[in-house]
């Protein structure tokens, strides 16, 4: 297989497993894979919900945000895609998505704790935000750089006000990051709401939950489940 269609069916894949997460938000958010022949980025085109991505809606786009592959207009947030893969070569995939939790989260200016197994990537580093930029569309490389400042080393950040972008070294990695990020979040809003948390795993139980809840082999399992259940939708 073509390493063009690869990428498709990973871009598709990514897609159905967001939409059976329920991390859509009708035709917004995206996933993107890095090209292997290092022309850009594979992501879907604008217009579409997760789940409506098949292989006639997905777009190879240049890192100056020209669509070299596929029919359709190309999302206004790519700079996400290409500033990010430009500065972390160790990231393959990324996912921006809109959840309410996330801007639900951010607004309270909390730092997010360990309380169940989903936070447990986001700890060391320590989950960032994209602060003093904008809550607007991230739609100029400039703002793409901004984002990529902010994320630093960390798995993913919060973009307050608007959502937020998760990154892995595979597809699996990355659309499994912004599942476990989204209920990370919901998590501690719940717990915010009935009076604050007072208890979570200390930094020794989270980095041994890193390795044991959280590694490939893991990842990999719960993506081949959300991309089971996005297929049967
Ligand atoms: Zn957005």
């Amino acid at each position: 297989m073509s390493s063009a269609l690869v990428q498709v069916g990973d871009v598709i894949a990514a897609s159905a497993a967001l939409a059976s997460a329920g991390l859509g938000d009708m035709i917004w958010g995206h996933a993107s894979v890095r090209d292997a022949e290092g022309r850009g980025v594979w992501m879907k085109a604008a217009g579409y919900g997760f789940e409506e991505v098949d292989s006639d809606r997905v777009l190879l786009v240049s890192w100056s945000g020209e669509v070299l592959a596929g029919v359709g207009r190309r999302h206004l947030e790519y700079p996400i895609h290409t500033q990010l893969y430009l500065a972390r070569p160790d990231v393959n995939a990324i996912v921006h998505t809109h959840a309410p939790a996330f801007a639900a989260f951010a607004s309270l200016d909390q730092v997010l704790r360990p309380l169940s197994h989903d936070a447990v990537p986001f700890t060391d580093p320590p989950l960032p935000r994209l602060t003093a930029v904008t809550g607007s569309l991230i739609s100029t490389p400039g703002l793409g750089d901004a984002v990529a400042d902010a994320l630093g080393a960390s798995n993913g950040i919060l973009l307050p006000s608007h959502g937020a972008v998760t990154v892995g070294a595979d597809t699996a990695a990355a659309v499994m990051y912004s599942v476990l990020l989204e209920r990370a979040c919901r998590t501690q809003l719940t717990a915010l709401a009935a009076g604050g948390p007072k208890v979570w795993s200390d930094e020794q139980e989270t980095a041994r939950k890193r390795d044991e809840v959280w590694n490939e082999a893991q990842l990999d399992a719960g993506f081949a489940y959300l991309v089971r259940q996005g297929a049967s939708l």
